[in-house]
């Protein structure tokens, strides 16, 4: 086997191990940032469920606006999925309950 190559195959292996490991520590960051997005979420969901127990059903003007940015933002809003990312575009619970 040429000795050469292998120094040269190995070499190449390094560095692509090393633009994995930029690669998932960026990763890494990114899924950090979408857990505290979540947990802010589930606060404000929180709150806005308390909110709205206490006012009957509809939430107020306010409160749809709020929620029409979380969707904007890539969030679902709709029961079913709420606080998750909408990963598959647009989402039919959630702008049925903003055209409420
Ligand atoms: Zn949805």
């Amino acid at each position: 086997m040429d000795r050469q190559s292998l120094f040269v195959q190995v070499a190449n292996l390094e560095e692509r191990i090393g633009d994995l490991y930029v690669e998932l520590g960026s990763l890494k960051q990114k899924i950090q940032e979408l857990i505290e997005e979540n947990q802010r979420l589930q606060q404000e969901n929180e709150r806005w469920q308390a909110s709205a127990a206490g006012r009957g059903t509809t939430p107020s003007v306010d409160g749809l606006e709020n929620l029409a940015r979380i969707y904007e933002e890539g969030f679902h809003i709709c029961n079913l999925r709420y606080g998750s990312l909408r990963t598959e575009g647009e989402c039919l619970f959630c702008m049925g309950f903003l055209s409420k």
